[in-house]
């Protein structure tokens, strides 16, 4: 039975401060879809809890600032502007920066080509206009 209270004693009805019941449950944490699974996954867990997938991204070795830098020099470019877009472990004054210094190395890079083509140009009709001198003769 229930009743645990000490014989004779007489029962008073106190107004609860809280109604009875159980407490409210917790605002669902938010989910987003696991980029493996496409299953609803803790949007602050780390991994999937299906498949193990790691979430979120932007913590991979290629977001590190050094490295984007490395790729952005070697391969990427101005590409990668992205991954320093999606890097979780900049702030956003360093990721100013990076853009900064992406930026003008992308402007470096086709300015040095434009100024090599058009070098390149000027020699071909150069190059044109002496043959035609030459065959002129
Ligand atoms: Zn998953």
């Amino acid at each position: 039975m229930e009743n645990s209270e000490e014989p004779g004693e007489t029962r008073v009805c106190v107004p609860a401060a809280a109604p009875p019941g159980p407490p409210p449950p917790p605002p669902p944490a938010p989910k987003k879809g696991c980029p493996k699974c496409f299953r609803p996954v803790d949007a602050d867990a780390e991994y999937c809890p299906r498949c193990g997938a790691r979430q979120g991204g932007g913590d991979g070795w290629y977001f590190h600032p050094v490295w984007i830098l490395v790729l952005a020099f070697a391969v990427l470019g101005p590409f990668a502007l992205f991954l320093v877009w999606k890097s979780k472990r900049m702030g956003f004054a360093v990721k100013l920066l990076m853009a900064a210094v992406i930026l003008a190395y992308t402007f470096m890079c086709v300015w040095s080509t434009y100024e090599l083509i058009a070098f390149e140009l000027r020699h071909i009709n150069d190059f044109r206009e002496m043959m035609r001198e030459l065959s002129g003769k």
